[in-house]
């Protein structure tokens, strides 16, 4: 039986597709095992650009053999995501970042709180208008506590005319189980 509410994943891709649709710059902040970055390259227009990264040669590997199909639009990125603000050129409609560790690779080799939160920075830093940042987080292993600590700390003071935070978790579940933030940016500081 598939599971509805408690898949967290599915509700996360599912909140985007409304974006995904008339978007033209998407990117997947950790790429992994390429699940995501196809998502994101089935939902987009022909001419979107999609830039996936991951630190891991293999990942990217993996991400580019499952999305071998939409390869035109996709940019295959072996490089950290804190470097996003130096590579992303225009503004984004969409950032995914499904944190922690690769399943079944090395668990040491996982999203960090220092870097995630430039990343993090830089990501929202560059939505536009409506633009929807999707972060899934996973505070069941040390690292990932760190993160979860330090992105509930940030994300809640972002300004309210600027961004607009929501969280969906599954309350009756282990304080463990990931969950996911959504972040869409909803106006623009005025210019002083
Ligand atoms: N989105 C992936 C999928 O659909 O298969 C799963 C991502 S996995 C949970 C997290 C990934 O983040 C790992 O592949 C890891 O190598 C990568 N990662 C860790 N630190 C990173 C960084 N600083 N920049 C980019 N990717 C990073």
């Amino acid at each position: 039986i598939l599971q509805t509410v408690s898949n967290v994943l599915e509700q996360g891709r599912f909140s985007l597709l409304r974006v995904l649709g008339k978007a033209r710059l998407v990117v997947d902040a950790t790429a992994g095992n390429g699940r995501d970055t196809l998502f994101l390259a089935e939902h987009t227009p022909p001419e979107a650009h999609i830039y996936a990264f991951d630190i891991q040669k293999e990942a990217i590997q993996k991400t580019r053999a499952v999305t071998a199909a939409y390869a035109e639009k996709i940019h295959y990125l072996v490089c950290g995501h804190e470097f996003l603000g130096q590579i992303v050129p225009e503004e984004i409609d969409v950032a995914v970042f499904n944190l922690g560790y690769l399943p079944g690779a090395d668990h040491g080799i996982t999203t960090r709180t220092e870097t995630t939160r430039r990343a993090a920075a830089a990501a929202l830093t560059r939505l536009r208008v409506h633009g929807i940042c999707l972060i899934t987080v996973y505070p069941g292993h040390p690292e990932g506590s760190a993160e979860a600590d330090m992105l509930a700390g940030y994300l809640s003071r972002l300004p309210v005319h600027e961004f607009t935070v929501g969280c969906y978790q599954l309350m009756n579940h282990k304080k463990t189980a990931p969950y996911l933030y959504l972040i869409e940016r909803t106006g623009r500081r005025c210019p002083v």
